[in-house]
């Protein structure tokens, strides 16, 4: 058993106190007195915190997961060493083949973790059957739904969630039918109006793909997507590199979306320096902290957790007790877990300490401490 102490951030509140982790990884018991919020701010013990938790993870150190083999272990690696214990392995649009190959590689990091590097949950399936008129940074290959396709990729690697765009002839049909499957869908790199945006929820789309970015905005007279996703969604993705989305729309995000979480949309230049790094089959430069197409539209950020988690308390304004959810909780409650993103007997020992200042100093994953 190894005891760790510090401020406890628990489901009900900060627990002045200790965190026993169990041999089998688990929380064994946490136990303490109550403290406020202030306490913990200016206080001098170390903060813990649940592990973070990103749904969208295109790559890091260098790799990205479309290259297949084995990058995502580095990319799982690299992004534990920033408090991310869990993520989904996030795809590219690309021709059939090679996202075969690509999830070909991530299959094996899926079903088993390797010492060292944050937990694989499974994949992210960000496209291809999205806009052609919407792909962002997406390559070109937005494609109409196929199910055998599916199929083929969910044998070589588990996929969780799928992003589509409601508008596309057969995609609004098909939502139905990956719920009883099993995958959690998402609506993304869409050009659908408010009207498509409520008809895929309806039919049981529960997410929302980096908010505000590659989807159809709010106008008065037209609500767009992301008026669909401010009037109904429960969970929506964002993402609060402060590049990607203005503080003042996280902000107006927030009182309007109950479990907006946030991802990183992090690429293989993530925690590498300024230079060339491929996205999918782009080229993209890394400069001044943003990741552009030669066009200079954004292709995905070099974000990490825990600088999200700073970004929301010192930037947005949140009490860490709400940026914790939004960093870990709330994803593993859109996936369905509940056993990880919350600090309680039982749950995996996913968890980071913090200084009062937010600088992450220690990694714990499934109970293994990360620095030894
Ligand atoms: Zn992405």
């Amino acid at each position: 058993m190894t005891r760790v102490d510090g401020h406890i951030l628990t489901p009900t509140g900060w627990l002045a106190g200790s965190l026993h982790i169990g041999a089998d990884g688990r929380i064994a018991a946490i136990d303490g007195t109550p403290v406020s919020e202030p306490q913990v701010r200016h206080g001098t013990l170390p903060l813990l915190l649940p592990g973070f938790i990103d749904l969208h993870v295109h790559g890091g150190g260098g790799r990205d997961s479309m290259e297949g083999g084995d990058a995502l272990a580095t990319i799982a690696r690299v992004h534990a060493r920033h408090g991310t214990t869990a993520l989904l392995a996030t795809t590219m649009t690309a021709p059939p083949h090679e996202l075969e190959m690509a999830l070909a590689g991530m299959g094996p990091a899926c079903r088993q973790r390797t010492p060292g590097t944050a937990r694989v949950l499974g994949v992210h399936l960000e496209g291809p059957y999205i806009n052609p008129g919407r792909l962002g940074a997406q390559p070109d290959h937005a494609r109409p739904a196929s199910t055998q396709e599916l199929q083929r990729l969910h044998a070589l690697a588990p996929i969780r969630l799928i992003t589509l765009a409601p508008e596309i002839p057969g995609n609004l049909e098909w939502i139905p039918r990956l719920r009883e499957a099993g995958f959690v869908v998402q609506i993304g790199h869409t050009a659908g109006s408010y009207d498509d945006g409520v008809a895929a929820l309806r039919q049981g789309a529960t997410g929302f793909t980096h908010l505000f970015n590659a989807m159809s905005g709010l106008h008065h007279r037209a609500p767009g997507m992301v008026g669909a996703a401010l009037a109904h969604a429960t969970h929506a993705e964002i993402i609060p590199d402060l590049l990607h989305v203005h503080p003042g729309a996280i902000r107006a995000a927030l009182r309007a979306i109950p479990c907006l979480y946030c991802v990183t949309d992090s690429t293989a230049a993530t925690g590498m320096p300024d230079g060339e790094y491929r996205l999918g089959s782009h080229q993209v430069r890394k400069c001044l902290g943003g990741v552009r197409l030669e066009d200079g539209t954004l292709a995905g950020s070099t974000l990490t957790m825990d600088q999200a988690l700073r970004n929301l308390v010192h930037d947005i304004g949140l009490e860490i007790d709400e940026a914790s959810r939004r960093v870990s909780t709330h994803a593993a409650d859109f996936l369905g877990l509940d056993d990880r993103g919350r600090l309680q007997p039982g749950a995996w020992a996913d968890l980071v300490m913090l200084d009062p200042a937010l600088q992450l100093q220690r990694v714990w994953v499934e109970g293994e401490p990360l620095d030894d």
